[in-house]
């Protein structure tokens, strides 16, 4: 009682700034400030989820800002059908065996204030927003993934060049608190975080602006892999920020299998189309 008085006197003389509009809000009472346990919100629909895993970054408008990636998409690809009246099925590239990866999710479109945090997070240095969209991404790996079928986890690497210009890798830090969350669910089994065997050893040039196939000719024979034994008959899921074309993402997976891995898998915090 007194500990919810105190948070109430708190969030009234120390209003927060909304990561998106930059503007001051107060936390509604009783809010929980996205720092509710992940195991009790598992089985909310993803809006719901950013809602309450955003509720301390966000101000109640721009909150209400994010369009969670919903149905009718390809179940492989995971891409959005135009027609809305369709239902799920595999797209004609995934019929025709042009997508490499086993099953492409992301948590929401990227716009509005997912497309905000997501910058503020990478270009101006909020290292501190990877928590509530780590915790975010990983409500719809559960969402989207059979936490038995994933054996490792390999964030998208960044070349050294670009890791020292930044001084962090978003993908990495997104996963940082993943351990203790798959520790939280009481799973037996648990997916590794593996982030040294897959490596961008060529540096490329930043693939925004760039058009389809030009972003496939950037990235092309970019990734190596370190040590084979760690990848060979696994099931790999890659995690990234932002799914564009998905030219990165095809090409570390042609990559891993190539060394060996079962079947590549992809998650990104949003989808760009
Ligand atoms: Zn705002
Ligand atoms: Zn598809």
């Amino acid at each position: 009682m007194i500990q919810r008085v105190l948070q109430t006197l708190k969030n009234s003389f120390f209003p927060r700034k909304c990561q998106a509009c930059r503007h001051f809000f107060h936390l509604e009472p009783g809010n929980t400030t996205g720092k509710k346990s992940v195991s009790t919100l598992v089985h909310d629909p993803i809006e719901n989820s950013f809602y309450r895993v955003m509720a301390s970054t966000l101000c109640p408008s721009c909150i209400t800002d994010f369009s969670p990636v919903t149905p009718p998409f390809c179940t492989q690809c995971g891409r959005k059908f135009d027609n809305r009246s369709v239902t799920n099925h595999q797209c004609g590239d995934c019929i025709q065996n042009k997508i490499v990866c086993q099953k492409i999710r992301s948590t929401g479109s990227y716009n509005g204030a997912l497309k905000s945090v997501i910058h503020g997070l990478k270009y101006k240095n909020k290292v501190q927003l990877s928590r509530p969209l780590g915790r975010l991404l990983f409500l719809s790996f559960m969402k989207y993934y059979d936490i038995e079928t994933i054996d490792t986890i390999i964030p998208i690497p960044l070349h050294i060049s670009r890791l020292k210009q930044r001084g962090f890798n978003q993908a990495l830090l997104l996963l940082k608190e993943w351990p203790d969350l798959f520790a939280e669910m009481h799973s037996d089994r648990f997916a590794q975080i593996d982030f040294k065997n897959l490596v961008r050893y060529r540096k490329t040039i930043s693939q925004t602006g760039l058009g389809k196939e030009k972003r496939k000719q950037n990235v092309k024979n970019a990734f190596a892999v370190t040590d084979t034994t760690e990848i060979v008959g696994k099931h790999i899921l890659l995690v990234d920020d932002v799914f564009t074309t998905g030219s990165t993402c095809q090409e570390c997976a042609k990559t891993l299998i190539k060394n060996g891995a079962k079947n590549v898998s992809v998650l990104t915090l949003a989808r760009a189309n």
